[in-house]
Order: structure tokens, then sequence, then C-alpha cells
């Protein structure tokens, strides 16, 4: 029998302060040319062992790889200039300086797969790959060439699934692609966002899933989710269309947060990793604390559909703290295993 309520995390975790400075987004690397390869892999190791001596059941690579979720994607694209960065507004929250689409975009060469591959070699476990989401990768550049985001996210999206398919041979067993911006844009997740990601995913065998959070624990993201009153329905706008589409898993954020769980039954027929720990505090969670908020979860999502996982990525965090917080999660998804073994 398949084990329930399999434990898996959003995607990033901290990295090393030998490798990047802690406690920052987008921290520059520490080390250089073959040393930096080197340590991105020793990083890898580090983080596996971490998320596999706490018990999570499908791990990642910690994303130890990347300065950024999407812009070490963009790097390894042509049609990207790096070098004069324009200011733009991120999610509508918070500006940033970004790349710029200065021409046609492509991938002349594989950006993430040697990483893939070294993940898939490393670990005896499940393990799941991330991507950004089409939507989400136009979201945070500034686009000089295409002047229309939807042609844009097609664009890129025809490139991730190239990197997907890529990544899939390597014998990963989840790819997912990180659209934050789907609770940010509801007009456009409907006019073309679905669209994209489903070509993003196009043909893939693994299991596919996307990640849809209100962000990572940032001060812009707390203050925005001030601003989103007693309920956060944005959800609902697009887990219809997600039920309807062919993406198997859908990673949503659940612990301290306001979002009415009812909503969750809106993706029956899918996979639900449900965050159960919270990103946006150093609070470490206790089992307890975990398992409530599983259990809570229950009514609206059935335990073999049920994935516990992190609300968001980790990597602001202090290393021990996400290491408490993988855990709290094991541990807590391990006191409800239990329960729901005792009832059946
Ligand atoms: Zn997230």
């Amino acid at each position: 029998m398949t084990k329930l309520l399999q434990t898996t995390i959003a995607g990033s975790l901290p990295k090393p302060a030998w490798l990047a400075a802690p406690n920052e987004l987008w921290a520059p690397w520490r080390l250089e040319g073959d040393a930096l390869a080197e340590g991105k892999r020793d990083a890898v190791r580090l983080v596996l062992a971490d998320q596999e001596q706490a018990g999570i059941d499908i791990v990642t690579d910690g994303e130890q790889t990347r300065r950024h979720f999407v812009t070490t994607f963009l790097e390894g694209l042509d049609g990207v200039d790096f070098t004069h960065r324009r200011s733009v507004r991120i999610r509508n929250r918070y500006d940033a300086d970004v790349p710029v689409v200065v021409g046609p975009v492509a991938r002349r060469h594989p950006v993430f797969v040697d990483d893939a591959r070294f993940l898939r070699a490393a670990t005896g476990r499940k393990v799941k790959y991330t991507l950004p989401g089409p939507m989400t990768m136009v979201d945070t550049l500034y686009d000089d060439h295409y002047k229309s985001r939807e042609k844009l996210a097609m664009a890129f999206a025809e490139i991730l699934n190239d990197e997907a398919r890529a990544i899939e041979a390597a014998g990963v067993d989840v790819i997912q692609f990180d659209e934050p911006a789907f609770n940010v844009y509801f007009d456009e997740v409907r006019e073309w966002g679905m669209k994209t990601l489903e070509r993003a995913a196009l043909g893939l065998a693994c299991k596919t899933a996307v990640h849809v959070c209100y962000g990572y624990g940032i001060k812009a993201n707390i203050d925005w989710k001030a601003t989103l009153g007693g309920e956060w329905r944005q959800y609902e706008q697009t887990f219809p269309a997600l039920a309807a589409s062919r993406i198997d898993q859908v990673s949503v954020e659940c612990a301290n947060s306001r979002v009415p769980l009812a909503l969750l039954g809106l993706l029956k027929g899918k996979d639900v990793l449900v965050g159960a720990v919270d990103v946006a505090t150093a609070a470490i969670e206790t089992p307890e604390e975990v398992a409530a908020t599983i259990r809570s979860v229950l009514p609206f999502v059935p335990p073999e559909r049920l994935y516990p996982c992190t609300n968001c990525g980790m990597v602001p965090l202090a290393r021990d703290v996400a290491r408490g917080k993988l855990r709290a999660l094991a541990a807590g998804a391990a006191l409800v295993r239990k329960e729901l073994g005792v009832r059946a």
C-alpha cells in the first residue's frame, strides 16, 4: 500500500554561509569558478542529508545551485540582458532591478539538467525539481522586445517544456512550476496563464505540480498579506481552472494563513501539497501544530491526495530554523498518519 501523507517541501532551503550570504534573497555567491561549481554540489549533499534525516519523503536540491528561482534560469537563455537592468514592480508589491528581454528568447543548451542528474544520483528518495512558471518569469523581468506578456509567456513556456522534458529524462519523479503570480493577476491567469502553464508541462509523463503561494516571508509580502482582509479567497479564482487542467499536483499555503480551507475542495481530483509549515516566521512549529493543520484540511482533501509541505521556499530563513521546520513537518505528518492507520 502506498504511504499516506508523504511529505515534501515547496523547493528552496537556506544555503551555507560559505556559499552565499545567509538570510538574503538573491544573495551573491561567495565562491567562483570551479570552487563555486563544487560548492553548489556540496551544498546539495548537505540539504539532502537534512531532508533525509528529518524524514522528508520527496526531496529537492533546495535550489542550492541558483541565486534566484527565476533569474538563474534566465541566465541560461538567449535574448536577456543582465547588464542594463531596469526597475519593475514585482507581483504588484515591491520594486526590484531585473534583467531586460532585448530580443527573441531561446534555450540553446540545457540549463538545470546536469543539476537534476546530480540530484537524482545523490539520493535514493523520490525527487522533485522546481522550475519557474511562465507567468512568474514574465513578472520578474522587463520586456523591451515582445511588448506582450502573453507572447513572452508562451515563448518561455516552450523553452520550459524543452527543459522539463530533459529534466524528466534525468529521472526525477516530480517537476514543479512555481507560479506565485497566479495569486495576483487573475484575469491574465484566465486569459492565458493556464494555457502557458499547460504548454510548459505538455507531454510530461512524470508528476507535474504548480506552486501558488503568498510569497516568501519578506517584509513586502507580510505587509501585503495584512491588506488582504480576514479571509484570503485568492485561490477561489484559480482553483477551478487548475482542477480542470492536466497538472497533477497543486502546492498551496495553509499554515497560519487566512485561506478558508474549504476552498481546497475546489481541487477535487488533484494531489494537494498542503503548506503546514509557515516560512514567514523563525518560530519552529511543534509536530502537534503541523498535525493540526493537516487534520484541518482532511475534510476537503482525501489522505491519499494530501502531501504535507511547506507554505513556500525557506531560503531566507536560518539553517537551524529550516532544519527544525523539516523535522516538525515529518513528525507532524507521522502523527496524523498513525491516527489514520488506527481509523482504517
Ligand atoms: Zn512560494
